[in-house]
């Protein structure tokens, strides 16, 4: 890749974790110009996956939400701009306008503007005690209703919804968790690992349906009860919304860059524009693992694609190359998820996840490894991370065999 290194202004629009990777690496790599990181915000970039686990516990302050301090952002003369939302990209001017009218000149920007949470479109979903989980300040408003005996519905079986209606139920809570599909997690894992984290949730005591479709939202100035298609009624304190994100791309798309399921980007995270990078769940790459292009949803994909993001910026062209995992944490339940099972022909157990509370499902397609679900086996997740990147053919009888250790299974072909 080549580019001129006349990189003086730098302007990162959306102080997420992949915002705060941008300015971090463009630090890291020696870059000494000036780096404004704008965010909608208030807080500087901060980590969301402990929102839904130990801060709306209660066991994790803000402080240790933040990616790193504060004073840290000063020393390394990063100018952090918060509750401001960049309202236009003018690309002609190479400056964004901020809603207050102020104007930032860049000579690259880096557009890390991440994912709304979705809301619902049913009447009454946008009464006060209908809260989506997405922000620090979302949790703020669900903390003080987090109180034992309060009765809380929790729309959609997703990670978010399954995580939060963990956390409640042992802050005593009533939990009831609804998802419209046939089970729970079903867009990211196998039916067997569904019918598991079902188990674990109706044995720790949430009234888990699934295949459901909600009829309407009861209440006046608040909703008291959801009301399901089969007439049934849920009486709720309050309804936590789990049920996606919707990418923040209107200001790419206004602007005239590429949009399609997310900001189009190429593997070294630049947009249509030269002069505009994307990173994280806001942007779709190409990814040489998938074989096609991917928009991600992670923590790890914000700050690799964030990095080389940054390096891009500077004219140090790296391509993306990067395996998705993911994690997730439910009561004691350790989820960790390598790959991406779409197109598996064959679910290999390892332990059995109708009776056990640890297990791994390995996801073969053609007799090669793309993916591998763990539940609290953090040694054979490892394992699996290396055998998904290498392209790991393996036998999966022996894969399924725990009388063998995982670590002594030799690869038939990578
Ligand atoms: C509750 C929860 C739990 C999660 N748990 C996990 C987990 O266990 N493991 C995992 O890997 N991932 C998890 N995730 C996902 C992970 O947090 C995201 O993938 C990651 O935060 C994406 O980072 P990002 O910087 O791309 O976007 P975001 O974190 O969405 O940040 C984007 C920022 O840009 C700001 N912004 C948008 N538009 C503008 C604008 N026009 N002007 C100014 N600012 C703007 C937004 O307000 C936001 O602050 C979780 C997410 C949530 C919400």
């Amino acid at each position: 890749m080549s580019e001129t290194n006349s990189v003086s202004r730098v302007v990162i629009v959306g102080a997420g974790q992949a915002g705060g990777e941008v300015a971090g690496e463009l630090r890291k790599q020696g870059y000494t110009g000036a780096i404004t990181l704008v965010g909608e915000e208030e807080q500087i970039p901060y980590k969301r996956p402990p929102l839904s686990k130990g801060f709306l516990a209660g066991s994790v302050t803000e402080e240790q939400l933040y990616v790193s301090p504060r004073a840290k952002l000063e020393q390394l003369g990063i100018e952090f701009i918060g509750n401001a939302r960049v309202e236009k990209i003018d690309r002609s001017r190479k400056l964004v306008v901020l809603a207050d009218g102020r104007e930032l000149p860049y000579d690259k920007l880096a557009l890390t503007t991440g994912g709304r949470a979705r809301m619902l479109t049913l009447a009454g979903a946008d009464k006060p005690n209908v809260l989506p989980l997405r922000s620090i300040a979302d949790v703020k408003k669900l903390q003080p209703l987090c109180v034992a005996g309060q009765r809380a519905v929790v729309i959609g079986g997703g990670f978010i919804g399954l995580e939060t209606a963990a956390v409640m139920l042992k802050l005593g809570l009533h939990v009831t968790v609804l998802e419209g599909l046939p089970r729970v997690l079903a867009r990211v894992t196998a039916p067997e690992v569904s019918a598991f984290f079902e188990r674990m949730h109706r044995e720790a005591g949430v009234d888990l349906r699934t295949g459901v479709q909600i009829s309407h939202l009861e209440g006046e100035a608040e909703v008291s009860a959801v009301v399901l298609a089969d007439g049934s009624r849920i009486a709720a304190d309050f309804i936590i919304v789990g049920i996606g994100v919707v990418t923040n791309t209107e200001l790419a798309s206004e602007a005239g860059l590429t949009v399609d399921n997310g900001i189009v980007v190429d593997e070294y995270a630049r947009s249509s524009d030269p002069d505009i990078v994307a990173a994280g769940d806001c942007s779709n790459h190409p990814s040489q693992f998938a074989g096609r292009r991917i928009r991600l949803e992670s923590v790890q994909n914000a700050m690799e694609q964030g990095r080389i993001a940054a390096r891009t910026i500077l004219g140090k062209g790296e391509a993306y190359q990067n395996v998705p995992w993911f994690w997730s944490d439910q009561y004691d339940l350790k989820l960790q998820m390598v790959g991406l099972s779409t197109g598996y022909d064959q679910l290999v157990l390892r332990g059995d996840p109708a009776t056990q509370r640890n297990f791994a499902a390995f996801y073969l397609q053609a007799g090669k490894l793309i993916a591998a679900d763990t539940v609290s086996r953090p040694a054979e997740f490892m394992l699996a991370k290396k055998w998904v990147a290498e392209g790991a053919v393996l036998d999966p009888a022996q894969l399924a065999d725990e009388s063998i250790a995982l670590k002594t299974l030799v690869p038939i072909a990578a």
